[in-house]
């Protein structure tokens, strides 16, 4: 199917893109997509990012499955099929273990909203995920518990960052927003006092972003 091997490009892509900005290393991390309805292309387990081709790219059923690909799957999977039979409107996940948000997954302290950019395209605070362990099924239940509320992203305990999105471009997105939040934070606390913006607050910055960029209602449940 054409868009099957197309969208397999689109997950390489964003798999190199968060290696090379650093919000994996290693193998670690993952990335999938539902380019149609009961199928999903996901990051295979252990190719270093790279060496990352489209003909490795692994599509499975939403039992899990595979259709198609050479590798087993990424560890993960489990959690990426439990989070898209939660949510959905979810057509991609990025699974990154960037370093500033995992910092206030060790300490399990959710991210508030404290600049504009996580406001307007996250949507809202980023809450953390009771700790399992890596690639178990009572990981993916924890963090379906924190997603099934129209969380866009998630911390995962002593782990790193999931976030979600209608497409692969806004899970990225959302990854790289909430890290930088993360970095921000971190060094307002440094400095002193980090003053979180009110609920009221962050509903006039994402009315206004939606008005100001014709954005559909919605974007932050997608
Ligand atoms: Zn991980």
């Amino acid at each position: 199917m054409l868009v099957i091997e197309k969208k397999k490009e689109e997950v390489v892509k964003v798999a190199k893109t968060i290696y090379k900005e650093k919000l994996v290393f290693g193998t670690w991390g993952n990335v999938s997509c539902r380019p149609v309805e009961n199928r999903i292309i996901i990051t295979p387990s252990g190719i270093p990012y790279p060496d990352l081709q489209f003909v490795d790219m692994v599509v499975v059923n939403m039992e899990g499955d595979i259709i198609e690909g050479r590798w087993k799957a990424s560890t993960e999977l489990p959690m990426h099929l439990a989070i898209y039979q939660a949510r959905e409107d979810v057509g991609a996940i990025v699974h990154t273990h960037s370093p500033y948000s995992a910092a206030f997954a060790v300490v399990r302290e959710d991210i508030p909203v404290v600049i504009e950019e996580q406001a307007q395209i996250v949507g809202g605070i980023v809450k953390v995920a009771a700790y399992a362990l890596p690639g178990s099924h009572e990981l993916a239940d924890n963090v379906v518990q924190i997603l099934e509320k129209e969380q866009t992203a998630v911390l995962l305990a002593n782990h790193g960052l999931v976030c979600v999105g209608k497409d692969l471009e806004m899970a990225l997105q959302r990854c790289r927003i909430v890290e930088r939040t993360a970095q921000i934070l971190l060094h307002s606390k440094l400095i002193g006092n980090a003053h979180i913006l009110e609920p009221q607050e962050v509903e006039i910055l994402k009315r206004n972003y939606l008005a100001g960029y014709g954005q559909k209602e919605g974007v932050y449940t997608q």
